[in-house]
C-alpha cells in the first residue's frame, strides 16, 4: 500500500458515510470521502427523525424475519449514536413516539450533515464531491481503496486500509428495483435522492460480496398516483400517511391488506396488486382527525387531500356512498363494488370481523362526505442489499472462503438483512452502522479504544 493510504475511504456522503468519516476524523484518523453529487447529504437531507424501536424485543416483534445480530447491534448502538450527534453541538430534541411502536428524536439533519463535513475538512481530510467511483482496488482478495473519476475527467487511485460503501441503496435504478423487489417496482415513484442507483451494490458484488434480501420489500409510502415527485419538497407533504385510517381498494374493487398496520406496509402490499395502484377512501371523520392532522409530534398538519387534488391527483369528494356508482369509467375502478364493500365493512364494525382485519382502527367510515383519491406506492429505499456483520464488515458470497471481505465495509441503505418486510427507521441504522464502520477502521470498539 502506498504512503498516502488513508485509514478509511468512504464512498457516498449521506447519513452513513458522513457519520463514519467524521467519527474517524474526530479520533485523529485519516479519511477521504467521495460523493457522486455536487453536494453531500443524500436522502438524509429530507429526513427529520432519528428513531427506531425502543428495545430488541420490540424490534424483533415488528421485524421477526430480520437478522437478529444486526437488530441487537442497532438497538445497542442507538443511544451512543444520539450522544455522538449531541457531542457535535447538534440538537436532538426530546424523544417522541414514531409509528406507534418506535421512539426517536427530531434532528436538523442539514445541521448534522454540514457539521460532519466541516469537521472532516477542519481535520485536513478530503471531501471530494462530483466524484464517481469506477472500481474497488483489490490485492489478493483484500479491498485496498478505489479508483475514482474526478470532475475534471482525471482518474485518481485512493488507497485505504478500509473502504466503506455508503451510496444509499439502489432505489433510483428501475431495473434493479424490478430484479430485487418486484417486477412492478420498475414503474413506481422515487421518494428519495436521485443519485442512489445501486453503485455500492455493484462495487461490492464485483469483489465477491453477497446479496441479502430479494423479496425483502422496501420502505416507502403511498403517494397520489400519477403526480410528479421531481420536487423533493413534495416527498413529505404528499405522503398519504392517513391511509392507516382509510380503506384501500385495488382496481378489482377488493380490500387486500389491514391498512391500520402502517402506510409503509400498505405501500409494500399495493405494489403486488394488479397495476400497483388503488383507491383510498376516507370519510369526514378521517379527514378531520387524520388527513389534515399532524403525523408525528412537532410537525404541523396540512390538508393532504386538498394538496393532492391541487397537484392533479385523480380525486373526488362524494356526498354519499351511493355516488360511488357513478365513478368516472376512465378511472378503471368498479365504483358500485367499492360502494358495496364500504357498506359491508361498516356493517361488520357493529360486531362482525372485516376481512382483511382492522387491528388498530376498527371504526366505520360512515360520515359523509367521502374523500376518494387514487394512490400508488413510492420507494425511499429497499431492504435488500449487502449483508454485513455488527462491525459493518461486508459478508462474502463464497461460503467456502472468508466470512467477510477483507477491507470492505458497508452501512446505511446499501446494506441488507436488517429489515425484512418491516421498518424501524432509516437514519438510525445509517448512523449506528456508519459509526460501527468507523470503529472497525480505527481498530476497535469505542470501549476498547478507551473512549
Ligand atoms: C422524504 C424522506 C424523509 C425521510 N424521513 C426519515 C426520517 O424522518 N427518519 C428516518 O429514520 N429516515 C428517514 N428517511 C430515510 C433516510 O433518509 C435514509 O434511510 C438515510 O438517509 C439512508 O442513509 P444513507 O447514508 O444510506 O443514504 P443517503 O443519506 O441517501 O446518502 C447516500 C449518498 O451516497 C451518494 N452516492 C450515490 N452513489 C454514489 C457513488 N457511486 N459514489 C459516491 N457517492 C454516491 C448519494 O449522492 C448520497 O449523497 C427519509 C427519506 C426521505 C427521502
Amino acid at each position: 500500500m502506498g504512503a498516502e493510504a488513508v485509514d478509511l475511504l468512504v464512498i457516498g456522503g449521506g447519513m452513513a458515510g458522513l457519520s463514519a468519516a467524521a467519527q474517524v476524523a474526530a479520533e485523529g484518523g485519516t479519511v477521504a470521502l467521495v460523493e457522486k453529487a455536487e453536494r453531500t447529504g443524500g436522502s438524509a437531507r429530507f429526513a427529520g427523525f432519528v428513531w427506531t424501536a425502543p428495545t430488541v424485543e420490540e424490534l424483533r416483534r415488528v421485524n421477526p424475519d430480520g437478522d437478529p445480530e444486526l437488530a441487537e447491534a442497532l438497538i445497542d448502538g442507538f443511544a451512543d449514536g444520539v450522544a455522538w450527534i449531541r457531542s457535535l453541538g447538534v440538537e436532538c430534541r426530546p424523544p417522541v413516539p414514531v409509528l406507534g411502536f418506535g421512539r426517536g428524536h427530531q434532528v436538523d439533519t442539514h445541521h448534522y450533515l454540514d457539521t460532519c463535513e466541516r469537521l472532516i475538512r477542519d481535520r485536513d481530510q478530503e471531501v471530494l464531491t462530483a466524484t464517481w467511483t469506477r472500481a474497488l482496488l483489490t490485492e489478493n482478495g483484500v479491498v485496498k481503496g478505489a479508483e475514482c473519476l474526478l470532475p475534471d475527467g482525471s482518474t485518481r487511485r485512493i488507497e485505504a486500509a478500509w473502504t466503506l460503501l455508503a451510496t444509499g441503496g439502489f432505489q433510483g435504478d428501475p431495473a434493479m428495483r424490478a430484479e430485487h423487489i418486484h417486477p412492478q417496482a420498475a414503474g413506481i415513484g422515487l421518494r428519495a435522492n436521485p443519485e442512489s442507483r445501486g453503485d455500492g451494490l455493484a462495487l461490492g458484488r464485483a469483489v465477491g460480496a453477497a446479496f441479502d434480501g430479494t423479496d425483502a420489500g422496501f420502505y416507502g409510502h403511498l403517494m397520489p398516483a400519477g403526480v410528479s415527485l421531481a420536487d423533493p419538497a413534495r416527498f413529505v407533504d404528499l405522503a398519504l400517511y392517513y391511509s392507516e385510517h382509510a380503506l384501500l381498494f385495488d382496481i378489482t374493487g377488493e380490500r387486500f391488506v389491514d391498512e391500520t398496520m402502517g402506510d409503509h406496509l400498505t405501500a409494500m402490499a399495493l405494489l403486488e396488486r394488479p397495476g400497483a395502484r388503488g383507491l383510498l377512501v376516507a370519510d369526514a371523520r378521517v379527514h378531520r382527525e387524520w388527513i389534515s392532522a399532524s403525523y408525528v409530534e412537532g410537525i404541523p398538519g396540512v390538508d393532504k387531500f386538498r394538496l393532492c387534488h391541487r397537484a392533479g391527483a385523480r380525486s373526488a369528494v362524494a356526498e354519499s356512498l351511493d355516488d360511488f356508482a357513478s365513478m368516472p369509467e376512465e378511472w378503471g375502478y368498479p365504483g358500485a363494488v367499492i360502494r358495496d364493500r364500504v357498506k359491508e365493512f361498516n356493517a361488520t364494525t357493529g360486531g362482525g370481523a372485516p376481512v382483511p382485519g382492522r387491528l388498530l382502527d376498527g371504526r366505520p367510515l360512515d360520515e359523509p362526505p367521502f374523500y376518494v383519491l387514487e394512490a400508488a406506492p413510492a420507494i425511499t429505499f429497499a431492504f435488500g442489499g449487502l449483508p454485513i456483520d455488527a462491525g459493518a464488515r461486508v459478508l462474502s458470497a463464497d461460503p467456502a472462503g472468508h466470512r467477510t471481505i477483507p477491507g470492505l465495509l458497508a452501512a446505511g441503505a446499501d446494506t441488507g438483512g436488517l429489515y425484512r418486510r418491516a421498518y424501524a427507521g432509516g437514519l438510525a441504522p445509517a448512523l449506528v452502522f456508519g459509526l460501527a464502520a468507523a470503529w472497525t477502521a480505527l481498530g476497535g470498539t469505542p470501549a476498547s479504544a478507551g473512549h
